[in-house]
């Protein structure tokens, strides 16, 4: 068998070295650098189903699946269905499309408590600006996050908390300056007490609280039923606005299901909703939304918002999930059915990892004890969790390169794939710990 390193040699490093002469890293994103598990990336030629090609011929099977949004797989047929007439016609005219109104009415019916929504190009985009909407509607400043939720990279959300305690949040990143965070407050995720201590002590000066319903930025964490519960109550309570980011989970756990029945005030999207294409859409009832410019005073634009391409794409990605909702039971299966493997593994190998999932989300967290929250997720031994991800590699199968990222399934994994991982993951673990 090839060791990683030879994977990597000819084609990918040729690139990578002249990459890194034009990009910072290489790269357009850093996770994507492989920075952090110490290897130089791998570039892409091509990925199809379930399967991501590189340029030196190696082939994957693929769990990150561009980091959420490839829920049919790669080039799916049915998601690139009519992408030529589209092209033909035009990508970005400046003005108004029907595909738009196909697409925010699509969203507008899966969710009740959405009326309208607004069509952005990214994750970020969404969350910035649902954060703005709530900061207008409110007259208030203060915004609440939760610790190892990744909210995309705006200023006020690029903030980690100070090891759990009640405080303004520090900044994450060079150039966002204090002042600017300093309105970002950080409470622990899935901790109701410190949660019930920051609303008294900001008592009615909160204008929104913004949350992963499932923490999938830190590993795989779902929040509890008594956390959002507490979440909506405290809110609602002070005129809150509630903010889902469903940037990972809209369209992902199910086709606009809820979560323990609690609805959010807004709700921001991303990733699935363009199959592919780069999108993020932002949406809630109408006296919020209708307070967005032109309509209202709040400012929000996009010269490329609701272009045909990705409104076309991220339309048969949605409804293909929307006629065919069993894809979410079979996506459970075969989750449970990875989550299980991985499990069984490690009985073999008597350790004790502990193995997060929801729907379709999975993650091998390397500490033994429960992870609820960021600083459990940090308890894991990340220097074998590298080991780990090389050791996936040269057996083709290719994981997101950091403890933090989700495994992502797809429609198109198959059993005879899943056993082949579940394989690759006993040996990777084996020798990661020798
Ligand atoms: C990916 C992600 C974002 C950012 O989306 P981009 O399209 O990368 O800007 C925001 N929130 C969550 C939960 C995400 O997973």
């Amino acid at each position: 068998m090839k060791t990683w390193q030879e994977y990597i040699m000819n084609k990918s490093n040729q690139l990578f070295e002249k990459a890194n002469q034009y990009i910072p890293a290489g790269v357009n994103s850093p996770i994507r650098a492989f920075q952090s598990v110490g290897c130089s990336p791998i570039f892409i030629k091509k990925a199809q189903g379930s399967i991501i090609e590189d340029v030196d011929n190696n082939q994957y099977i693929d769990y990150i699946c561009s980091f959420g949004p490839l829920i049919l797989g790669h080039s799916n047929p049915a998601v690139l269905e009519g992408i030529n007439d589209v092209l033909s016609r035009g990508t970005s005219y400046g003005g108004p499309t029907e595909v738009e109104i196909d697409m925010a009415q699509i969203i507008v019916e899966a969710y009740s408590c959405i009326d309208k929504v607004r069509m952005v190009n990214s994750g970020t985009e969404a969350t910035m600006s649902t954060i703005r909407v709530a900061r207008g509607f409110t007259n208030r400043t203060k915004i609440l996050k939760f610790e190892g939720c990744y909210h995309g990279h705006s200023d006020a959300l690029l903030v980690k908390a100070g090891s759990g305690a009640i405080t303004y949040g520090v900044p994450t990143s060079l150039g966002v300056p204090d002042d600017i965070v300093k309105d970002t407050i950080v409470c622990k995720y899935n901790d109701v007490n410190e949660l019930i201590k920051i609303f008294e002590q900001y008592q009615n000066e909160i204008a929104c609280v913004i949350v992963e319903p499932i923490g999938a930025n830190m590993g795989v964490v779902p929040a509890t039923k008594e956390f959002l519960t507490a979440i909506r109550t405290l809110t609602t309570s002070q005129n809150t606005i509630l903010i889902f980011d469903e940037v990972i989970t809209g369209f992902r756990t199910s086709f606009g299901g809820s979560y323990f029945g609690v609805e959010p005030d807004m709700i921001c999207f991303g990733k699935i909703i363009g199959g592919g294409m780069p999108v993020g859409a932002y949406g809630g009832k109408k006296n919020l939304m209708d307070i967005v410019a032109p309509l209202g005073g709040v400012y929000q634009a996009g010269t490329l918002s609701g272009n045909s391409l990705a409104m076309h794409m991220g339309k048969n990605q949605l409804l293909y999930l929307k006629n065919n909702p069993k894809i979410y039971c079979d996506l459970d299966e075969k989750a449970r059915y990875l989550q299980e493997g991985i499990y069984k593994n490690l009985r073999e190998l008597n350790l004790k990892y502990t193995v997060n999932r929801e729907s379709s989300l999975v993650c091998l967290f390397f500490t033994e004890q429960q992870v609820n929250n960021f600083e459990d997720a940090n308890t894991s031994k990340i220097d074998i969790f590298n080991k780990y991800f090389k050791f996936l590699l040269e057996q083709g199968i290719l994981i997101g390169p950091s403890q933090f990222e989700a495994m992502f399934l797809s429609t198109e994994h198959t059993k005879e794939q899943l056993d082949k991982t579940i394989e690759a993951i006993g040996v990777a673990l084996e020798k990661a710990h020798q």
